[in-house]
């Protein structure tokens, strides 16, 4: 028995959509549930992976399955395919699974021929309209099916005759062309296909419909659809299905008509029909925007019955979709045809809206709700924006200067400003600020605080510009290779156009684009953000992983907090030391070297200032952990950069051969000279080949004596002073960058020995936890001893991918890696969405054998990856406690975290 290769209507239904395609899945359950689906049938989309396999032929049967779907139809609509009197007219148009652009478009009023076109005139009682059918018709099928292109710069062929008569006319208008005329174009239409093909225009209705057939399979491959299901790694074997359906008329008269509509506005989610038509018109008038459509609003007014008849039906249909459909309708000569519906694409703001408005109404459920909002559409309604229409306005007019890495989502406006001191002084004035920098270091915080948004031309997705500017919740362009900033003039050129400092730009750190001048921004609230707030409550209900969040300063915590997160995992204590009346005093420390005393000196003057950064933090976080992180960075970064120390040093040695100076300017100069030395040659004692991989993490604890005892002296002290307040506290000690269990065994004993002292001291006890930080390849594979001495786990993807693919997280996006994943030698930038296959081997091997150790061990992760929703689903599967994300990811991974619950066993990837 032949394989089945065509479905009339009423042996489809919704849930066929992988057979029949989605627009075929969509007319069969319409005309199933009773609405007026004009007579059609389907064939599958196996058939045009069929036809592709056997070298584009039809599969055996499918032809003759073909010619009797086309008797039923006949039979439905009262027409013969191909009769002169009465003709069946059919629009063929392709349907994959997911509505997918770069496929064939529609050929319309096929069947048309010197004969039938008389039928339809007569049928009709109007030769002109008949005419124009046929005139559209050979325009359309020579162009889709038969592929007559313009050259290039050349006008279309058929334009141009179109172009000729319109102009003999005196409207100048489509409609001003006589039948005459329409004769005299199509004849002229059939004279070009011959031309450009060397093949006539085919009159047989059944040859034309067997050609039609065959170029919608042939789409599927062509390399518009191939790139479209590369870009969105969308598999190419689903083939796609053919709709024939019965032509109805929507040209026929001002009787006539046709439309789009949504069952809910897509922009807000308001429940109201949205949508426009355009009267005597078919389809493709209205999305071609010749004539400006009407508001479907109207429909009531010009077909009162019409509009109640669609009205009923998009009800019926989105309470049987239970999700907006977006819907195709033709009215011919008074009467309604649905000709489709599918679910309906929406903004970030109306998906929120409309999941909410629907459990409401009960049209779905919770679950449903959380899962029809994504988790970057969350990211979208948190962040000021730019308006699109304002950035293509921007676009045409040449203000889009470079494209960088978005790092930070958002949008800002503001002076651009390549200092971060001058960019505080100009934001303490109520200046809006840009802060742009080749790239930044902790010595720019303060600038990058003040300012509304950052822009730097190296750097990647964990570069410190990208981290602290999520941290912070500022957007931030990172990576723009295309700036070129020169610092000493105080301006950068961008493709040849040169800005100066004070010039006003625009960055958006959702696309990573950089505008001249200022665009509008909207600005949200999430207070105000009750129906978000409402997906995220649901969300907390489902989700399984904790989300936690990376904060270091009290203000941060208390955002994060109001964000819903449910403890810190990450407190970058260093940021702390960077801050302008600590610095000296760290300085000072390091400056110390072998004198105990005078380190000692500086690191008690540090620890009132710490203690009074943890209090902060535990105030804000009463009764959630908070998980501090002992200092990470290499000592060299607290003191000044080695290079300007080397020009100062020989500044002040040419000032002091000038022999024209006093004696006291001299004696000023050589102290100065002498301190500078000094430092030089700290800084130099300090300087490594490969500082990523030298004296950091837990090996400045180690080497440093006193360091880590002091910071562990200010946690305890902290809290133990809250708790005595009356603040439910729990802190939680980490480790960084261990890979050898000793050094972790080594930190453990000496902090211990300092927690025990200081709560002796304090009169109190505290619960604490003790643990480290996962970032060290070495460290996950024998994470069985390490969990000895650890009582929670937090993996450190920055570092752990670094290490573990060998790329620099610092400044390899814009050398080579953006580009890798670009030529998709790496599928991902894996400092954005974590490598499963790789990093997250190790992270898998790491859980097992610190489970198997200490099997109620806390394992969270603090890396930026915590954010990423793909990785957030991966932290799930592997079991982890909780994620750590900065402060305005918060909403995103409960929302992520949530969706990984629901979809357990069902990655996003593949969805
Ligand atoms: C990490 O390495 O993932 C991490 C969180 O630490 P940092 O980014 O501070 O090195
Ligand atoms: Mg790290």
């Amino acid at each position: 028995m032949t394989k089945k290769w065509v479905y009339l209507l009423h042996e489809g239904n919704a849930s066929m959509r992988d057979l029949l395609g989605g627009k075929g899945a969509g007319l069969a359950e319409m005309a199933n549930a009773g609405l007026p689906v004009p007579p059609s049938f389907i064939i599958t989309t196996e058939a045009c992976n069929e036809y592709n396999a056997l070298g584009k032929k039809f599969p055996p049967g499918m032809w003759e399955q073909t010619l009797e779907a086309m008797k039923v139809i006949e039979k439905e609509s009262g027409k013969v395919f191909g009769d002169p009197a009465n003709p069946l007219l059919v629009s063929v148009r392709s349907g994959a699974r997911v509505s997918m652009p770069g496929m064939m478009d529609t050929v319309l009023n096929l069947g048309l021929n010197a004969q039938t076109l008389e039928g339809l005139a007569k049928a009709t009682g109007n030769e002109r309209f008949a005419w124009d059918a046929y005139r559209r018709f050979i325009q359309m099928f020579g162009r889709i099916v038969m592929g007559v292109k313009a050259g290039a710069d050349e006008e279309d062929p058929f334009e141009q005759v179109l172009r000729e008569y319109k102009a003999k006319t005196e409207g100048g208008q489509d409609t001003d062309l006589t039948t005459d005329m329409l004769k005299e174009i199509c004849a002229k239409f059939k004279a070009i296909i011959k031309q450009c093909t060397g093949k006539d225009f085919p009159e047989d209705p059944y040859e034309q419909l067997r050609m039609a057939i065959a170029a919608v399979f042939d789409s599927w491959m062509g390399r518009r659809a191939v790139d479209y299901r590369n870009f969105h790694k969308l598999p190419h074997d689903w083939g796609t299905a053919v709709n024939v359906v019965t032509m109805v008329f929507g040209n026929m008269g001002f009787d006539s008509g046709t439309g789009v509509a949504f069952t809910r506005d897509p922009a807000t989610g308001e429940k109201v029909l949205y949508g426009e038509y355009l009267l005597n018109a078919q389809g493709e008038d209205v999305v071609a925007g010749i004539r400006t459509p009407k508001k479907i609003a109207e429909l009531k007014n010009d077909m009162p019955e019409v509009y109640e008849q669609f009205a009923r039906m998009a009800d019926l249909l989105e309470k049987h979709y239970r999700d907006v459909q977006d819907l195709e309708f033709t009215i011919e000569r008074g009467k309604l045809w649905m000709l489709q519906t599918r679910s309906g694409k929406r903004t970030a703001r109306a998906a929120v809206k409309i999941a909410v408005d629907m459990v409401r109404e009960g049209l779905i459920t919770k679950e449903e709700a959380v899962l029809r909002v994504e988790p970057e559409q969350v990211d979208q309604l948190l962040h000021p924006r730019f308006d699109t229409k304002h950035k293509e306005a921007a676009a045409r007019e040449g203000r889009l200067l470079a494209k960088g890495l978005n790092a930070s989502p958002g949008a800002a406006v503001g002076f651009v400003v390549f200092d971060a001191d001058r960019a505080a002084a100009r934001a303490r004035k109520g200046e809006d600020v840009i802060l742009t920098r080749p790239e930044t270091s902790p010595e720019d915080v303060h600038g990058m605080l003040a300012a509304k948004g950052i822009l730097t031309q190296h750097g990647g997705a964990t570069s410190h510009a990208a981290v602290v500017a999520r941290g912070v919740g500022k957007p931030c362009v990172a990576g723009c290779e295309a700036l070129e900033i020169d610092l000493e003039r105080r301006r950068m050129i961008v493709n040849s156009k040169v800005i100066e400092e004070g010039d006003y730009i625009s960055i958006d750190g959702t696309t990573g684009e950089v505008f001249l001048g200022q665009l509008p921004t909207t600005v949200p609230n999430f207070a105000e953000e009750k129906d978000l707030q409402q997906i995220l409550k649901w969300a907390d209900e489902i989700r399984r992983l904790g989300v936690w969040t990376n904060a270091d300063y009290p203000r941060d915590a208390k955002r994060a907090r109001e964000f819903g997160a449910e403890g810190i995992g990450l407190c970058r204590t260093e940021h702390m030391f960077f801050e302008e009346e600590r610095r000296p005093i760290v300085q000072r420390m390091i400056m110390a070297r072998g004198d105990e005393k005078k380190r000692q000196e500086a690191l008690d003057q540090l620890l009132p200032f710490q203690r009074a950064d943890f209090e902060g933090i535990f105030e804000v976080m009463d009764g959630l952990p908070v998980i501090i992180r002992l200092i990470d960075p290499p000592m060299h970064e607290f003191l000044p950069p080695r290079e300007q120390l080397i020009g100062e040093v020989t500044e002040l040695r040419c000032k002091l051969e000038n022999e024209t100076i006093s004696a006291g300017e001299r004696k000023q100069l050589e102290k100065e000279l002498a301190e500078k030395e000094e430092v030089l040659r700290v800084v130099e004692s300090l300087w490594e080949v490969n500082p990523m991989l030298g004296l950091r993490g837990c090996r400045v604890g180690i080497m440093y004596k006193g360091v880590t005892e002091m910071q562990v002296r200010a946690i305890f002290q902290a809290a133990c002073r809250m708790a005595k307040k009356g603040i439910e506290v729990h802190p939680e000690v980490m480790i960084p960058l261990v890979g050898h269990v000793n050094e972790l065994q080594l930190e453990r004993e000496k902090l211990e020995q300092v927690a025990k002292e200081v709560m002796a001291e304090e009169g109190i006890e505290v619960d604490y936890k003790f643990g480290t930080m996962i970032e060290v390849p070495r460290a996950a594979l024998t994470a069985d001893e390490i969990a000895k001495y650890a009582e929670f786990f937090s993996f450190g993807t920055n570092d752990l991918t670094q290490m573990t693919f060998g790329i620099s997280r610092d400044d390899a996006e814009g050398k080579f890696l953006l580009e890798y994943v670009e030529r998709k030698i790496l599928p991902a930038n894996p400092f954005q969405q974590l490598d499963r296959d790789g990093v997250g081997q190790l992270m898998r091997m790491c859980v097992e054998k610190a489970r198997r150790t200490r099997p109620d061990i806390e394992i969270g992760i603090c890396g930026e990856h915590g954010g990423d929703p793909s990785s957030i689903e991966f932290c799930h599967m592997l079991g982890l406690n909780y994620v750590s994300c900065s402060p305005f990811r918060v909403p995103v991974a409960r929302l992520a975290a949530a969706h990984a619950a629901l979809r357990e066993g069902r990655p996003r990837d593949v969805d």
